[in-house]
């Protein structure tokens, strides 16, 4: 059994009340360790270890605080393989993923923001005539606030803690508590990479007691949270009469677009990647896809021939592509929306079933699942299903297509496969999404402004925009008549 501890001032610690959660491995679906269930206590003392952190970290150079932060991601790397297998076991994603994606991602966002807070910089405005210079300081916030969820655990979690961290602030940050252990494990790289007590903090248990005691500490400046749209809805309305700094970055519906006139085989391997990539738990995946009627034929035909050869198995095998779903909650969720499907205006045409694995029969196996639907307003096309299910539907004109993408409450990314240039650049203007991509999908540069429009949420991760997020602005003024 994995005994999981809250790591607060630099120490890893049991929760005050002695709770304890149960964490299971989805492969199999056996308990194989416990983590916290810590208390609003709990989050007042990783507070004030990040507190009393805090005037000294702030202040701490940047060439040191780079280097501190380029010693973790340089940690991470050394214990690739150790990270890659718990974050597998934990969340149930193939071990080829967690080792090629996952881990690699969370070590390069301590690399790209120790290197971007050196070139960070702030503005200044001279008006010769008035004989004034403003100029603007950019300061740490104080302690923040990171909450991340369960279908990208490290990465995530990191892609918050390392921009905070490195423009100054102390953290508290909570994982989810279905996917504990990799945040567990951080907390020994960041000590042997030198970062001082109490700077980082990381406080284990469920949203809505531990999350919450978060959010509503009256002391943490800022809250960065990625996980679902409703969550994010009661974290703003906590948060919006404490006068919190935001950052949201919520859930997706994402239409993936395909013209007769793409590049065809790499349009199928890429879409085969962005429906079903950690069983579809992305928020960037791709759920919704429209094909012009005239390849629609011919693109259900391949597309089902290439899903059908996806292997389902358990995550510690290196040939496996899609490995168990997170959890049986969220199991029994997808299936719910599969269930949905009633023969009529929705069709499945691949998939659809709990696939069996041999020696691991209790496992969250669901097969790679294609459905045809004939309206974009059906459940099916409208609801964030977070699985590895993919809606197909034919359309006639670039209109009908741009309407029906943007119908739908969410706006996180899209992709359009085409090569006609002018199409290319007025479906970038016109859909609404806070990440457009054309002839390409994920592919990632950490520089990008990233985030979602609509219920996807609020504010832009990535690059500068985050450093602006994790600082407060003061302007300062002087005239030198
Ligand atoms: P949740 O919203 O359930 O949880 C996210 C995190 O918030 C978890 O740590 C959770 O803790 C915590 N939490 C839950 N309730 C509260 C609360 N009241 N106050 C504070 N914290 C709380 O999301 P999931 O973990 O289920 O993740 C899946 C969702 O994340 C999907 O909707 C997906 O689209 C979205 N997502 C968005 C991304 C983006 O960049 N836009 C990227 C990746 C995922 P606990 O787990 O312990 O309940």
């Amino acid at each position: 059994m994995i005994h999981i501890q809250n790591y607060i001032n630099g120490k890893f610690s049991d929760p005050i009340q002695n709770e304890w959660l149960d964490n299971s491995c989805p492969a199999d679906g056996v308990v194989y360790g416990k983590l916290p269930n810590s208390c609003a206590k709990d989050v007042q003392n990783a507070y004030e270890a990040a507190h009393n952190a805090f005037p000294s970290w702030s202040v701490t150079s940047i060439a040191k605080r780079s280097a501190i932060l380029l010693k973790i991601a340089a940690l991470i790397q050394a214990n690739l393989e150790r990270f890659a297998a718990a974050e597998s076991k934990d969340n149930g994603k193939p071990i080829s993923l967690s080792r090629s994606i996952d881990i690699p991602r969370a070590a390069s966002n301590f690399r790209f923001f120790g290197k971007a807070i050196t070139q960070f910089y702030s503005e200044s405005h001279e008006a010769r005539n008035q004989k004034t210079i403003n100029y603007t300081l950019r300061h740490p916030l104080g302690v923040v606030g990171c909450i991340s969820p369960w279908n990208l655990p490290l990465y995530l979690l990191t892609w918050k803690i390392a921009p905070a961290l490195a423009a100054g602030n102390c953290v508290v940050a909570k994982p989810s508590e279905v996917t504990p252990y990799t945040a567990f494990l951080l907390g020994e790289i960041c000590n042997e990479a030198g970062l001082p007590k109490g700077v980082l903090n990381i406080v284990h248990g469920l949203g809505a007691t531990t999350g919450q005691a978060i959010v509503e500490h009256p002391h943490i400046k800022a809250i960065s949270f990625t996980g679902g749209t409703e969550t994010g809805k009661l974290i703003a309305k906590t948060a919006a009469p404490l006068f919190k700094k935001l950052s949201l970055e919520l859930g997706g519906k994402n239409p993936n677009i395909i013209f007769a006139d793409c590049d065809y085989d790499k349009m199928l391997t890429t879409t085969i990647r962005s429906s079903f990539s950690n069983q579809g738990q992305i928020c960037l995946c791709g759920s919704r896809i429209f094909v012009e009627a005239s390849i629609y034929k011919q693109f259900k035909k391949d597309f089902v021939e290439r899903v059908r050869q996806l292997v389902v198995g358990p995550p510690n095998e290196e040939s496996t592509q899609i490995g168990a779903l997170v959890s049986k909650t969220h199991f029994e969720k997808v299936m719910s929306y599969i269930e949905e499907v009633d023969n009529l205006q929705s069709r499945i045409i691949f998939g659809g079933k709990r696939v069996p694995v041999e020696g691991y029969e209790n496992g969250y196996y669901l097969s790679p699942t294609i459905i045809e639907v004939d309206s974009n307003q059906c459940k099916l096309n409208q609801d964030e299903i977070f699985g590895p299910v993919v809606t197909l539907m034919p359309f006639d004109s670039d209109d009908a297509v741009l309407a029906m993408a943007n119908d739908v409450n969410y706006g996180l990314s899209a992709t359009v496969w085409t090569n006609n240039l002018k199409r290319s650049l007025l479906f970038s203007e016109q859909l609404e999404a806070g990440i457009v991509w054309i002839n390409t999908w994920m592919q990632r540069d950490l520089r990008t402004p990233f985030g979602g429009v609509k219920s996807s949420g609020v504010g832009r991760e990535g690059g500068f925009e985050v450093l602006r997020f994790f600082t407060e602005t003061k302007n300062i003024c002087i005239n030198y008549e």
